[in-house]
C-alpha cells in the first residue's frame, strides 16, 4: 500500500443524494488509484441533527454504490477525547475565546449578507480565556480569532490556487458550541490529523471551510493534507442538491429501479 490515506466522511443528517455519491465515488477512486488506504468516518457529532438510522442508511447506500473502505466505520460521536484535547491546545495557545454571541445574534445583527454565514463582527471579540477559569468548554460558544486581512491560500488538486481573506471572506468561527458539542471545523481537523489523512476529497461548497481549517492546522503546528474539491451536482434549475430533496435521494432512485452505474 502507498502512503496515501483518504477518507469518506458522510454526515448522517438525512438521506444521501447523487451529489454525495459523486464526491464519495471520487474520493474512493482517488484512493484506489493511488493504491492507498481509505477510512469511512461517520461525522455524527451533532446529536440534535444526526440519527443512527441515517448512519445505517448511509452505509447501505455506499455499499450499494459499490464503494469499499479499509477501515471503519469510525463514529465521531465516540471520539470526544481527541476533540477535547484539541480544544485544550487551542485554549492554552490563546487561539480561541469564549463567545456569548450565538449564530442567532449574528443573523439578527444588521450585517451584510454573506456566502456562508454573516461575518462575525470583530467588535464582538473577547480576550482568550485562562485555563483555570475554563477547565472545560461547556456553557458558551468558543470562537477562533482569525488574522484579519491575511490571505489564506492553497493549491487545490482540481481548482488550482484558492484564496480566502480572513476577516473579509470569513470571520471568527465557532470551534465548540454552547451545548457542549464540538463544531465541524474542529472535529474534522482533529480526526484528519489523528488518522494521518494525506488527501481530503470534499465538495467545493467547503472551500471556505478549508481556509478556516488551514488556520487550525497552523495553530496546531500540523502539516495540512492535499485537497481535492469536487464539483457540486445541481438539479435542472441549477440548484445544489440538498438532503431535504428526499425525492432525489439515492434510496428513492434505487427504489425507482435506477442502477448504481447509472448514478
Ligand atoms: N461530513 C461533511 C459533509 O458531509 C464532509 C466533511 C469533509 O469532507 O470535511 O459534508
Amino acid at each position: 500500500m502507498s502512503a496515501y490515506r483518504g477518507r469518506l466522511a458522510p454526515t448522517p443528517t438525512g438521506p444521501l443524494h447523487a451529489g454525495h455519491a459523486a464526491t464519495f465515488r471520487l474520493a474512493h477512486d482517488r484512493a484506489r488509484a493511488a493504491g492507498g488506504h481509505l477510512v469511512l468516518r461517520i461525522e455524527d457529532i451533532d446529536p440534535q441533527r444526526c440519527r443512527p438510522e441515517f448512519a445505517a442508511a448511509c452505509l447501505e447506500d455506499l455499499r450499494w454504490l459499490g464503494l469499499t473502505w479499509d477501515d471503519g466505520p469510525v463514529f465521531q460521536s465516540e471520539r470526544r477525547a481527541g476533540f477535547l484535547a484539541l480544544w485544550e491546545l487551542l485554549r492554552d495557545g490563546g487561539w480561541i475565546y469564549p463567545s456569548p454571541h450565538s449564530r442567532r445574534d449574528l443573523e439578527r445583527a444588521p450585517l451584510a449578507p454573506h456566502e456562508d454565514e454573516p461575518l462575525f463582527p470583530p467588535e464582538w471579540r473577547q480576550p482568550p480565556a485562562p485555563a483555570a477559569e475554563w477547565p472545560s468548554p461547556a456553557g458558551t460558544n468558543w470562537r477562533f480569532r482569525v488574522p484579519d486581512g491575511e490571505a489564506i491560500t492553497f493549491t487545490d488538486e482540481r481548482c488550482g490556487r484558492v484564496e480566502r481573506v480572513a476577516g473579509r471572506d470569513f470571520g471568527d468561527f465557532v470551534v465548540w458550541r454552547r451545548d457542549d458539542v464540538p463544531a465541524y471545523e474542529l472535529a474534522v481537523v482533529a480526526d484528519d490529523v489523528a488518522m494521518g489523512i494525506t488527501e481530503i476529497v470534499r465538495g467545493e461548497d467547503l472551500l471556505t471551510s478549508t481556509a478556516r481549517q488551514l488556520l487550525l492546522y497552523r495553530a496546531l503546528g500540523a502539516t495540512p493534507p492535499a485537497f481535492y474539491h469536487a464539483p457540486l451536482v445541481r438539479d435542472a434549475a441549477g440548484r445544489r442538491l440538498a438532503k431535504r430533496d428526499a425525492a432525489r435521494s439515492l434510496r428513492a432512485l434505487r427504489e425507482a429501479g435506477v442502477r448504481p452505474d447509472e448514478i
